[in-house]
């Protein structure tokens, strides 16, 4: 048979639309996607790439397991454990089929029970009330950033209609970047306020913030640098100490904890929890949902009725607000069993060494001590301790691209697989993909040609 008689006999697209695989799958797939999927087929077919036979049976499979998503799930090998690139917190369980329940039409904002509008994500309002009792009142928004511009916008005194702008007084040591390139002074100066700085980069003293107060500060600012750490002659000023000051100049005091941890944890020393943050003397405490909470994407703001409700008030909350499967998933957070979260921070070491020792043993590779991170913004300079396979750093890449991805750590020449992060009904699946980076590692590098 020659070229010409093969691709006249490539199934035309008709025929393809017509399998009885490709016509449910139009129920997850637009029409441009599964024409492409048909095209792409066709094509192999003519350019030889793909027996005339096969045409059918490759766009049957490549239509069944296709979402129309091309975000792929990662395992987590960093030992890394709220890692920003990977969409920081995964979610528990119950996060995860609460997501599922909400997407649907919900009860967000009706009382089933009177038939009337009722106020948006009470339910999630209620389980980070219940998580800190110090707390007189809560609010959900998009995320920390959002949270931050809507208290220092609605909180602080509202200046009169001709009068200069408001300031914040910040400490100079407070004054992060958060990640890609997001300054936190940047964007509290966006609402229309001045950022007045006190102190000096290591240390800030009460007086210092006492002398910035004029009648223009509008609140005072205390942010906790959550990712990085400032060591030696340092001093900064505690909560406490700046509550008398505010009240003094009836000012309000927002605290911006970054991280969210709703209760001390051993594990974390330095880091300050929400409730504790609260009890200190903050009128409005700041955290994100997607940190140390291990929940989704979302910016807590917890504190006095009064202050939060002038947040709620405030017209920019409605530019803001999170949608209903935020606050689903907020909601099974807290009221969920263990999030993944706080499984990696405190996964069990004897344990964890076993799993190492189990994969080394399998790939053929040896156990070196490597410490996790708590990433993210949170427990910066805290070593998790642990172990890591290691292996040549020339696997990184064929394990990066392959099915399921792996993300290693590259340290120092070698691939570093800390299983930390990785759930444990998932080690063997890990276990393949680094059997079979490792032999396309071997192989020497792939020509994309
Ligand atoms: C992470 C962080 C933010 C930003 O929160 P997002 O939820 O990422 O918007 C703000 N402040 C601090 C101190 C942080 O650590």
């Amino acid at each position: 048979m020659n070229d010409d008689d093969q691709r006249r006999r490539v199934p035309g697209t008709d025929t393809l639309l017509a399998l009885p695989a490709v016509i449910r799958a139009r129920e997850r797939l637009s029409d441009a996607a599964v024409r492409a999927i048909i095209s792409a087929a066709q094509s192999a077919a003519r350019d030889g790439d793909l027996a005339v036979d096969d045409v059918e049976r490759a766009v049957e499979e490549a239509v069944r397991e296709r979402l129309p998503l091309t975000l792929r799930p990662v395992l987590n090998a960093t030992g890394v454990v709220v890692h920003t690139n990977l969409g920081r917190a995964p979610l528990s369980a119950a996060a995860r089929a609460a997501l599922e329940a909400a997407s649907g039409y919900v009860d967000v904002e009706l009382d089933l029970e009177t038939g009337r509008r009722s106020s948006r994500g009470s339910a999630a309002r209620e389980a980070l009330l219940e998580a800190c009792p110090a707390a007189e009142d809560a609010l959900i928004v998009n995320n920390g950033a959002a949270a931050l511009v809507l208290a220092v916008t609605a909180c602080g005194r509202p200046p009169g209609a001709d009068s200069p702008p408001g300031e914040i007084v910040v400490s100079r040591g407070e004054l992060i970047e958060i990640g890609a390139g997001f300054r936190l002074p940047d964007l509290m100066e966006s609402t229309g306020a001045r950022v007045r700085e006190v102190g000096t980069t290591n240390r800030t003293h009460l007086d210092d913030y006492a002398r910035a107060i004029t009648e223009r500060t509008r609140c005072i600012v205390k942010i906790h640098p959550s990712n990085f750490r400032v060591q030696g002659f340092t001093s900064d000023v505690g909560i406490a100490a700046l509550r008398t000051l505010a009240d003094e100049h009836r000012l309000p005091l927002i605290v911006d904890l970054g991280s969210g941890l709703l209760r001390p944890d051993p594990l974390l020393p330095d880091e300050p929890d929400i409730d504790g943050a609260l009890t200190a003397g903050a009128d409005l405490v700041i955290a994100s949902g997607d940190k140390l909470l291990g929940g989704p994407q979302a910016g807590l703001v917890l504190g006095r009725h009064e202050a939060v409700r002038s947040l709620a008030r405030h017209p920019l909350a409605r530019a803001v607000r999170s949608d209903k499967l935020t606050l689903a998933a907020i909601e099974a957070t807290l009221r969920g069993g263990r999030t993944p979260v706080h499984a990696a921070l405190h996964v069990d070491p004897v344990r964890l060494r076993g799993r190492t020792e189990q994969l080394a043993a399998r790939v053929g590779a040896a156990v070196v001590p490597h410490d996790g991170r708590v990433g993210g913004g949170g427990g910066a300079g805290v070593p998790l301790p642990g172990w890591a396979v290691a292996l040549p750093e020339d696997v990184a890449e064929p394990l990066r691209r392959g099915d399921p991805a792996v993300l290693a750590r590259v340290h120092a020449g070698r691939c570093l697989i800390d299983l930390r992060c990785v759930a444990e009904e998932d080690d063997e699946r890990l276990a393949v993909a680094v059997q079979t980076a490792k032999e396309a590692a071997a192989r020497g590098p792939e020509r994309d040609d």
